[in-house]
């Protein structure tokens, strides 16, 4: 079924209703916007911190608002928040790339996004891959907002069956990835890449990519993710020690 179609069905059956509070009226409420208005991207820091996690930029909590939207964009299809979340996915990466800048470590340069793999069965359960959908939208808006080359590619895959993360604790997801994930094909020569996904967590996914990238050759700058889990138990944040890049997203 066409995806517009799709949401116009599932509209018609269950009434329009906010994705992030569940209120009737718009897919996202001023109420809503106005929450997430209020949070811009910070460095995460998940404890305990999973070995070779490169820095993670994440540009709300995931908590409030936020879990119906993530939940309704994967789950229900619902496309049209792909431009929001797709935006703080971008804004998460400007703020990265701005650090790696101002601390000297990176000169601005082609950047190669690459989606966390998703498994294969919710692949074909959602009818898209949605982290490569949410990464090929933030691309499209860093370029022009940049003027950087910004492109998403699906560099790592997963290797044969691995269980689904949900439900596992830190250990478990680390163990659970390890060796799970392989690289696919080399990007453009000169890149730097950086590892995206829609929310970390225990950072077990974003440390086994950036591993997988590095062991390939590839100079991982930084990770980024639309929303982190907060502070306890897994994820600190670190006030001030990442200024959202410019005024507001790209
Ligand atoms: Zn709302």
């Amino acid at each position: 079924m066409d995806t517009t179609l799709r949401e116009a069905a599932a509209d018609l059956l269950l009434g329009r209703t906010c994705a992030g509070c569940g209120r009737p009226g718009p897919t996202v409420c001023p109420g809503c916007l106005e929450w997430i208005a209020a949070h811009g991207p910070r460095i995460v820091r998940p404890r305990p911190t999973p070995r070779g996690l490169p820095m993670t930029v994440a540009s709300m909590p995931y908590t409030g608002p936020v879990r119906g939207l993530v939940h309704r964009y994967k789950e229900a299809s619902a496309w049209g928040l792909g431009g929001l979340l797709g935006e703080r996915l971008a804004w998460s990466v400007v703020t990265l790339l701005h650090r790696c800048v101002e601390d000297g470590i990176w000169r601005p340069g082609p950047v190669v996004l690459v989606p966390a793999p998703s498994r294969r069965m919710a692949v074909l359960r959602r009818g898209s891959d949605v982290t490569a959908r949410l990464a090929s939208g933030a691309a499209a808006r860093i370029g022009p907002a940049t003027g950087l080359p910004v492109v998403s590619v699906p560099l790592v895959r997963m290797r044969g069956r691995t269980a689904d993360q949900a439900g596992l604790d830190a250990g478990e997801r680390e163990a659970n990835l390890s060796g799970s994930l392989v690289l696919t094909r080399r990007p453009v020569a000169g890149a730097v890449v950086v590892p995206v996904d829609d929310v970390i967590t225990t950072g077990a996914t974003l440390a086994e990519m950036a591993r997988v990238l590095r062991q390939g050759g590839l100079r991982v700058l930084g990770a980024a993710t639309v929303a982190a889990t907060p502070r306890d138990p897994s994820v600190s944040e670190s006030p001030g020690s990442a200024r959202p890049a410019g005024g507001g997203p790209p």
